[in-house]
């Protein structure tokens, strides 16, 4: 990345680390097929044996229980279904019979879950952007047997899910968990068993390491119904030859990561310096989610009367690179989803911004975010509207 800029949008992607740069070389340098029985097959495999260890280690699972994909939305999509069609009775394609999905799970589970032939339902979230468990408990009560997804950390707001409560909740109707720990990954610890999910779901590239590499880490391997079959990778439920470079940068990526978790007090002080001086800046500005508990990384701010286009051209135009909203493959803004869903006013909704920050972020970084956001807030200062209305309905502060 380049250091004259200001990159704030780790939840987008993260710039990949220098020493993932490396070890992709390498690997692309040494590398035969995986599958090979000679020297160069068997230094490949070494990079991917490697890769599923420390994946594993990132997520407390054991190895063995690590599928590799091209990324976390090829992993939704195997994840979902798996537990969706999972030892189907009578040759029927599917055994669950409803698909329960949070109202602030990421696009692909969305799209995943519309692919299932079987009715999907919204569950609900507070004004908080937390899962709302009282909607959850009488939507499990209908009957029947549910996939449920929840994700463990949201890509917008950055506010945790309560996973293990639901997992408890599901499995005593029968039913399975699908988690996206994609945000949650490098952030905060992780423990399969724990977390309770049937699978869980992280992304390489999220980490610090390249793009097109994620996992489904599945605790029942017998659980997976896979969708590329062939050349009997991936135990026969993934196959195609490994992308053994992308792994082996993956898996880097995945034990650095894990050590940032032992220090993600740093980045939480940044995080909260930064939304300190956001309502020195504005007292009117709006954090979502901050009464939650949150990953460290990640502030979604909003000033009522601003737009998040404008802000983000132009604070890209001042050298610092923030979000508005998910970031979707056209580039375009979109629609703020998951704000709604928390009820929070169009308006609002309309003006909230994501910084998210990670591995390479420093206090330099936050005062060039702060400066610029200051000059455009006093730039705009007659459009902004305060008192905002959405302080009390979203109980957002
Ligand atoms: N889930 C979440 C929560 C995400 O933030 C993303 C990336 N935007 C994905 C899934 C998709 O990940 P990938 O780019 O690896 O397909």
């Amino acid at each position: 990345m380049d250091s004259r800029w200001t990159y704030l949008d780790y939840n987008a992607t993260a710039p990949v680390r220098p020493e993932v740069v490396a070890r992709v070389a390498e690997a692309m340098t040494i590398g035969g097929n995986p599958s090979s029985v000679h020297r160069f097959g068997r230094l490949a495999c070494a990079f991917v044996d490697r890769a599923r260890d420390a994946v594993g280690g990132l997520v407390g699972a054991e190895a063995e229980q690590v599928l590799f994909t091209s990324g976390a939305t090829e992993a939704n999509t195997l994840g979902l279904r798996s537990l969706a069609r999972h030892a189907a009775p009578g040759g029927r394609a599917c055994a669950a019979s409803r698909i329960l999905i949070s109202a602030i799970e990421h696009d692909s589970v969305l799209g995943a879950a519309h692919t299932l032939d079987l009715p999907v339902e919204t569950v609900p979230v507070t004004a908080g952007g937390v899962l709302d468990l009282g909607a959850l408990d009488k939507m499990l009560g209908a009957g029947g047997t549910p996939v449920v997804a929840l994700m463990l950390a949201n890509n917008e707001t950055g506010v945790l899910q309560p996973v293990a409560e639901v997992a408890t909740r599901v499995h005593a109707v029968g039913g399975t968990l699908h988690c996206d720990a994609v945000q949650a990954a490098g952030r905060v610890p992780l423990d399969l068993d724990a977390l309770g999910a049937d699978t869980l779901v992280v992304s390489s590239h999220k980490l610090g390491g390249p793009m097109g590499a994620g996992a489904l880490i599945v605790r029942n391997l017998t659980l997976v119904s896979p969708m590329l079959v062939g050349g009997g990778q991936e135990r026969g439920l993934r196959a195609g030859t490994e992308n053994v470079a992308g792994l082996a940068g993956f898996g880097l990526a995945a034990e650095l990561a894990l050590s940032d978790v032992a220090n993600s007090n740093k980045i939480k002080a940044l995080r909260d310096d930064l939304e300190n001086r956001l309502h020195v800046i504005a007292p009117a500005a709006q954090v979502f989610g901050a009464d939650a508990e949150r990953i460290p990384n990640t502030t979604c701010l909003a000033l009522a009367g601003l737009d998040n286009e404008t802000q983000v051209i132009a604070l890209d135009l001042a050298g610092v690179a923030v979000s508005a909203g998910a970031a979707c493959s056209s580039g375009k803004v979109a629609a703020p989803r998951v704000l709604r869903a928390m009820g929070a006013p169009e308006a609002l909704a309309k003006a909230a911004i994501r910084v998210s920050l990670g591995w390479a972020s420093t206090a330099a970084d936050i005062d060039r975010f702060c400066a610029a956001w200051s000059e455009f807030v006093a730039r705009h200062a007659a459009r902004a509207v305060a008192p905002n209305p959405y302080s009390r309905a979203a109980g957002a502060q």
